[in-house]
């Protein structure tokens, strides 16, 4: 299960490589297949009986779904027409709200009255897509009581893949599990792989919740036709299992690929198709029971030059994506409300000096960009192909200089798209660049204002000071560019006092309406970033997590130093950005978010106005 809103773009990226060299790929999204399975007329009578066998006590979402099955099951096609933008009309009677049936999860709207509010905000399609997609959650729930438990709808199985070092566990799961959606998603590989008979099916899996889904359908394929040779990469293996050590991935596949993939995806089909595996590159097999690193470049090899050929969505069926709406607010719902045609205009990051990424990796550590002429030619033509102008850049991180080349070029081809990326907020980003980009079609920036905090940021060399970072984040909003930020708490030495401060500064920064967005992630040692060589110069011990051949990332660690009550912050941030984000509580002092005494911030009460108005 990868998103439902658009297509993963690896699967068109390496489809388009293959293309470009004389192959004819052909590229499946069973995610979005098993999607509209479960979400089906008889997805949804088949959940009702299945419902119907279980003992209470049932969630309330799967007491309301079998209260009033006959209306979900009649509404569920119909949704999905609208949502897929098929059938706008459908508005009209979903915002009447005597339409849907209204579950559980539409008690946000009922019990919140600010969201009521800003919901009311909307426009005619936005507010129905909303009610549209609480309705998709609250079936989502039942599906999770009648079906499996461990759905969502875009993981599955997620807590097996996170923090794996053994295989055991998702070896056990594949073997013993035999859910409806087990069998749904068995059923649609083999019927997938008999329409098609390939000699290779290469699996992307990006992210954990990808891990067990991706394995269930490699393990079909096996049963059904021994002579198709079986692949993995993408970005969960390249991350996770570059120590791979566990030969009985292998009972279930025959290849895992780490890094880019198309030079190795060539490779695979000479493999697959004359059995050559001395020409393989930087992908693990097993011989003779033992798991062995393949990695035969051609003297100098590089990936191919970005922009040297098109990613295939032209043969993808974009229209069966369904753009979701996840909050009330439209402007939060920029990722999963537009089908975006997700391209990356660089590998690697500009910047790449944080202390806390994944700097050793190839993916950050290898910086190279398309040319922004050829990039712009490559947008038209995607745009003449697909018929839309919507596009996520997916870099790491957008640099000023890259991005003013690639605004003059667009606005010299009268290139008319509209797009979003990933950026530092750094200075470069001047009040007259800003609005350039905001003209050439840019819609909305992300980037990190981490710990918001100028000593732990100097500390994670991150690269901006809190000033700084405000100041760029104010000249995209002024431009009238939605603006999200990633927060960090629990980082390396970070205080009680100073995550505070932080959130009083992100509290002001939403106040003043330079910030539309963010989420507080929790600091994670990664093994490939350069605090994972030196734990204990930043006060951190790791804790013994022995590695057991599978995979190896996020390293389990403590911090002794820290004080107590740290991590009791956590539930009071995330209330307080949640809330922030709806226009909620941001006059008030931050304390309120918690449900215990916190200290005061330190930081002046004007302290945001005054960094971006002097
Ligand atoms: S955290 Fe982002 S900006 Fe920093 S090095 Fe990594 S990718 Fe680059």
């Amino acid at each position: 299960m990868v998103q439902v809103n658009t297509p993963y773009p690896a699967m068109p990226w390496l489809a388009g490589f293959l293309k470009s060299q004389g192959y004819l790929p052909i590229q499946a999204d069973l995610s979005l297949a098993l999607f509209h399975r479960l979400f089906s007329r008889r997805g949804l009578i088949a959940l009702q009986r299945h419902l119907q066998q279980k003992t209470p006590p049932r969630s309330p979402s799967a007491r309301h779904f079998l209260r009033n099955a006959n209306r979900y099951i009649s509404a569920i096609e119909p949704i999905k027409r609208f949502l897929q933008g098929r059938d706008e009309s459908m508005a009209r009677l979903i915002v009447s709200r005597r339409f849907l049936p209204e579950g559980p999860r539409f008690d946000l709207l009922r019990n919140y009255p600010f969201l009521e509010e800003r919901f009311g905000e909307g426009t005619f399609l936005e507010r129905a897509r909303y009610l549209a997609s609480l309705f998709i959650d609250d079936l989502t729930d039942a599906i999770r009581e009648g079906a499996d438990h461990r759905f969502a709808l875009a993981r599955w199985a997620e807590d097996l893949a996170v923090l794996a070092p053994s295989f055991d566990p998702i070896r056990d799961e594949l073997t013993s599990s035999n859910t409806w959606m087990d069998r749904e998603l068995d059923r649609l590989a083999q019927e997938t792989l008999s329409s098609f008979r390939p000699a290779l099916v290469a699996l992307t899996i990006p992210f954990p919740g990808a891990l067990y889904g991706a394995l269930r359908i490699a393990r079909q394929i096996r049963r059904c036709s021994s002579s198709t040779r079986i692949a993995i990469g993408g970005a969960f293996v390249s991350t996770e299992l570059r120590s791979l050590a566990d030969p009985r991935l292998f009972d279930d596949v025959d290849a895992v690929v780490l890094d880019d993939g198309e030079h190795p995806l060539l490779r695979l089909v000479e493999w697959a198709v004359h059995g050559r595996s001395d020409r393989l590159i930087r992908t693990f097999l097993r011989v003779r029971g033992e798991v062995v690193m393949q990695d035969h470049p051609p003297p100098g090899s590089r990936p191919p030059p970005l922009g040297s050929f098109l990613p295939a969505y032209e043969d993808l069926h974009l229209d069966d994506y369904l753009p979701l709406s996840e909050s009330a607010v439209p402007i939060q719902n920029l990722w999963n409300d537009t089908r975006w045609i997700k391209l990356p205009t660089s590998r690697g990051c500009s910047w790449r000096r944080c202390r806390f990424c994944d700097l050793s990796l190839p993916a950050i550590a290898r910086y190279e960009t398309t040319p922004p002429d050829r990039l712009a030619a490559r947008m038209a033509e995607l745009m003449a192909r697909t018929g839309r102008c919507g596009f996520h850049f997916t870099d790491e991180a957008l640099p000023p200089d890259y991005l003013d080349a690639l605004a003059q070029m667009l606005e010299r081809r009268k290139i008319h798209a509209v797009w979003w990326g990933n950026i530092r907020f750094e200075r470069g980003f001047s009040k007259a660049l800003v609005e350039r980009l905001a003209h050439a079609g840019c819609v909305a920036v992300t980037g990190g204002l981490e710990t918001v905090h100028d000593r732990t940021l100097r500390l994670l060399r991150k690269g901006i000071t809190v000033q700084e970072a405000l100041r760029t984040c104010a000249r995209f909003a002024q431009a009238g560019v939605t603006v999200h930020a990633y927060l960090m708490y629990e980082a390396p030495t970070q205080t009680i006092a100073e995550t505070l401060d932080a959130l009083e500064i992100v509290r002001q920064a939403f106040a003043a309406g330079i910030l539309h967005s963010a989420y507080w992630h929790r600091f994670a040692l990664s093994a490939h970033s350069p605090l994972a060589r030196h734990p204990e110069r930043v006060g951190l011990r790791l804790l013994p997590c022995p590695f057991q051949g599978f995979a190896r990332n996020t390293l389990p660690h403590e911090e002794p130093g820290a004080e107590a009550g740290r991590a009791a912050l956590a539930t009071g941030l995330h209330k307080a950005v949640f809330n922030f984000q709806h226009g909620v509580g941001l006059k008030r002092p931050i304390s309120i978010w918690f449900d215990h005494r916190v200290p005061r911030p330190r930081v002046p009460s004007d302290f945001v106005i005054r960094c971006t108005t002097t």
